[in-house]
């Protein structure tokens, strides 16, 4: 997968090209800002939490933050793109860990010297972990997103070869 360095003083004052990070098409939507932001990189590119955190911090900046003016281009298809696996990726962890809960509960001690008999929501935790687990981890590895930085820039895996053309013909043109 072709990985883009995006330029952060540019993502972050909304300067980009008008070109879908995702595919390339004509971009008019500005979203996500703060992922350029230095203090954040910990969240976004730490290899151990980033698998939830990334998509955690996606999730809540969508749910408070309208249209932004700024960030990193997208198109009309793809302005939901980060969205709703966000929404796949933290909602079926969550339900995961609801679905465990509920089943411990629920569970009752177990008579002195027998085994406990797990709750039959414990199956359904355990069923949908089965299949959670590896969309989970299709649905990470598959989408564009950033895997990488430096100082000046953020590398997103994934991205469109089309954002970083139009990135290198405005460096010519200058
Ligand atoms: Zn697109």
């Amino acid at each position: 997968m072709a990985k883009v360095f995006v330029p952060r003083d540019r993502i972050a004052d909304g300067s980009l090209p008008s070109v879908c990070i995702v595919c390339g098409r004509k971009a008019p939507y500005r979203r996500f800002p703060g992922v350029s932001s230095p203090s954040l990189a910990w969240i976004i590119l730490s290899p151990l939490f980033g698998l939830l955190t990334f998509w955690g911090y996606i999730l809540v900046v969508s749910l408070f933050s309208r249209d932004d003016q700024i960030g990193l281009p997208f198109c009309r298809r793809h302005r939901g793109y980060w969205t709703w696996r966000a929404w796949f990726i933290v909602g079926g962890f969550a339900a995961m860990v609801a679905l465990m809960a509920i089943g411990m509960a629920l569970t009752p001690p177990p008579p002195p010297g027998k085994e406990p008999h797990p709750h039959w929501i414990f199956n359904i935790a355990a069923c949908w972990l089965l299949i959670y687990l590896p969309s989970f981890l299709i649905v990470h590895l598959t989408a564009m997103r950033p895997t990488g930085s430096n100082r000046k820039s953020i590398g997103f895996s994934g991205a469109s070869v089309d954002l970083e053309n139009a990135l290198m013909d405005e460096e010519v043109e200058d």
